[in-house]
């Protein structure tokens, strides 16, 4: 099938021709089979590279009327925003939080790029462009199995079938174990595919060479051929990833932590990479980008790698540095990121190699085995189109649990997509939200709204009555909701946090942390006291403190008890609460005009972490104003605070 046989405008297939798209791959020709071009709902549960866009694209270019492209991180909406900015004649909006059209424009444009969440947020605040929408695009909607974001994905598409019954859907999904599942929530055609532009070969390494799943062995070079048990695993992912660069490709390196990130890019650095990969002045400039970024410590650390072509990528990294990688990975300028498995789950950066040191990951209490789908998508980043012969992926083991991993992520099935929401904060949320926006007001409507949820596909008798009539007195206990003739209905405080887009807990924290500062002696009402209101609640990330950061948090505690909203003796989660007040104290001199390398080194957080705590912190704030002005308290150092933390972030410190 080609692309100039589809119903498109002829632009549209010059534009693709040029950008050498102009047979269509077989998961794109069986997804115009199944109707995306007559505005079918389709369900791609297809292979990562094989061209999920451009049947995005296919739907919301066919469509008859505006489209909206909902996806999960905010690094890929920016990609798409790109990507069909391009398209001739087509107007993008976007809406992600760090990079937006202003709310009022989106309805003028033809596509909508959004993060689940910002589309939950717009439904809640009333937007009226989403009943126009003629399709809906969702990416990676197997992220409906996880935990947090899972229930909000799925109730908000709910909710946008039911304001705009009319719109197409598509929905494009990693290769899972039940896309059948998905696609009969949706009432949509499955395209399912194994199919990829570029063959995939998988292997497990141990003693010095690697076997793979198309039979053959490949023994690797540089490992101690008289002792290799002994290599250890960064020996050996150091020598794959050499191999790899040496033989002109690119490689992927996961580990499971930050600091095991950047010592792996230490180590191929000095181990002289840059020789193997004939590195000149491209990583010499791309080292120079990341310092015209901003400089800090970790930004230092990561240009001198750079320079020698190696990487390191972990959710510590400001989002600028981060994006300064991805780009230069993509471009060729940089032989090697080693990264967190989060990489894996964002951005397109394929390579020709990539190595899966660690396959388990720290629970707190012990290590578990990462899910298959999780190391899938990191196996499938291998191979880049035009580039790679083929791609290689390989898990690096031993002799002891080689077996292991080749039973479980060799052979093994990706996991099933289960719902997550049952769950009763997430429940609580979304009961509110359905109410407050009058979607719902009664628990029978709730529990109507929510016979549209992939939960309730999934449930022969879906059992949420007793459930959602719990969390309908919960939310009454907490002034939320009130009885409302027969049925129920938003007050002004519970209309309020669902517009600001903040958990009921959190409204419930704010609210009493506002009445306790009204009746603060008025000098001890700081900065401090507004951000450590913020900071106590389950929307601000919480910061880890060390055992030997303990005591002196504890001596700031009593030196400041005057300026806090909680006391010692009132919380029953003293550890959670001492890391709140870590939270608002590193922002407190944030506002007080301290640097990120201050920060950095005086309270061991990465510079990622200061950036999206910052940036929380405003967002909550402006959600306090909001609810003080619902409960008649005046507290102008909320405002000042917040605006003080703006322009601060804004000069990169
Ligand atoms: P994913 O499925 O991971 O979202 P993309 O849509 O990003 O994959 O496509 C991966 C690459 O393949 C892109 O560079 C895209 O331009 C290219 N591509 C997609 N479809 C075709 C095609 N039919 N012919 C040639 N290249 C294509």
């Amino acid at each position: 099938m080609r692309v100039d046989d589809l119903p498109l405008a002829p632009e549209y297939v010059n534009h693709f021709e040029s950008a050498g798209i102009e047979e269509l791959y077989p998961p794109q020709a069986a997804a115009v089979d199944a109707g995306v071009c007559e505005g079918g709902n389709v369900v791609a549960a297809i292979p990562t590279a094989s061209g999920k866009t451009f049947i995005a694209e296919l739907g919301l270019l066919t469509a008859d009327g505006p489209g909206l492209y909902i996806c999960p991180l905010r690094a890929l909406a920016r990609e798409k925003y790109e990507e069909f900015d391009a398209l001739p004649g087509v107007s993008v909006g976007i809406s992600t939080g760090d990079y937006d059209s202003p709310a009022a424009e989106l309805a003028d444009h033809d596509v909508v790029v959004a993060t689940s969440e910002k589309v939950d947020s717009a439904i809640r605040n009333g937007a009226a462009w989403v009943a126009d929408l003629a399709c809906v695009v969702v990416d990676e909607v197997h992220l409906l199995g996880a935990e947090g974001r899972g229930p909000t994905l799925e109730v908000t598409l709910a909710t946008l079938r039911r304001r705009a019954p009319d719109a197409q859907i598509v929905a494009l999904s990693a290769t899972v174990d039940n896309p059948e599942h998905i696609a009969a929530w949706l009432d949509a055609e499955l395209v399912e595919s194994d199919w990829r532009p570029v063959d995939l070969r998988t292997g497990v390494y141990a003693d010095a060479s690697v076997a793979f799943d198309d039979d053959t062995t490949v023994a690797v070079e540089g490992i101690d051929a008289d002792d290799p048990a002994n290599a250890g695993d960064t020996e050996a992912t150091a020598a794959l990833v050499r191999d790899a660069v040496a033989a002109g490709g690119q490689a992927l390196a996961f580990v499971r932590s930050r600091r095991e990130a950047e010592r792996l890019a230490d180590r191929l650095r000095e181990d002289g990479l840059a020789e193997a990969a004939g590195i000149g002045m491209d990583a010499a400039a791309v080292a120079e980008e990341v310092r015209d970024a901003g400089g800090t410590e970790m930004g230092e650390r990561l240009a001198e790698n750079a320079a020698w072509g190696v990487a390191f990528h972990h959710a510590g990294l400001r989002s600028d540095h981060r994006a300064v990688v991805e780009r230069a990975f993509r471009e060729r300028r940089l032989s090697v990121i080693c990264a967190t498995p989060t990489l894996a789950a964002g951005v397109n950066v394929p390579a020709r190699r990539v190595v899966v040191r660690d396959q388990q990951r720290y629970t707190g209490t012990g290590t578990e085995w990462l899910p298959v789908l999780e190391v899938h998508q990191m196996c499938g980043r291998a191979g880049r189109p035009h580039l790679d012969p083929y791609g290689e992926a390989v898990l690096v083991g031993d002799a002891d649990d080689r077996d292991e991993l080749w039973t479980r992520y060799v052979e093994g099935e990706p996991e099933a997509v289960e719902s997550q929401l049952r769950d009763r904060g997430a429940l609580r949320t979304h009961t509110l939200a359905l109410v407050a926006t009058g979607i719902a007001g009664s628990q029978a409507g709730v529990l109507d709204a929510l016979g549209g949820t992939f939960y309730a596909s999934r449930t022969p008798n879906p059992d949420l009555g007793g459930v959602v009539g719990d969390v309908i007195a919960e939310l009454i206990d907490m002034e939320m909701l009130a009885p409302d003739g027969s049925g129920i209905a938003a007050t002004e405080l519970g209309a309020q946090v669902s517009r600001q887009y903040v958990k009921p807990e959190t409204g419930r924290k704010l609210v009493a942390g506002l009445r306790t500062a009204a009746a603060m002696d008025p000098d001890d009402v700081t900065a401090l006291t507004a951000l450590e209101l913020v900071c106590n609640t389950p929307d601000m990330h919480d910061t880890y403190l060390g055992e030997r950061e303990r005591a002196a948090m504890y001596q700031y505690v009593r030196g400041h008890g005057a300026e806090l909203t909680t006391g010692m003796n009132e919380t029953d989660d003293f550890e959670g609460w001492l890391e709140s007040v870590k939270t608002a104290r590193i922002l407190a001199e944030w506002v007080e005009g301290a640097t990120t390398e201050e920060l950095v080194a005086g309270y061991r957080i990465g510079p990622g972490d200061l950036e999206s705590r910052v940036e929380r912190a405003e967002w909550l704030l402006g959600a306090a104003e909001a609810m003080a002005a619902v409960i008649g308290v005046e507290l102008p150092v909320l405002g000042s605070t917040r605006e003080k933390l703006a322009p601060a972030a804004a000069e990169q410190r």
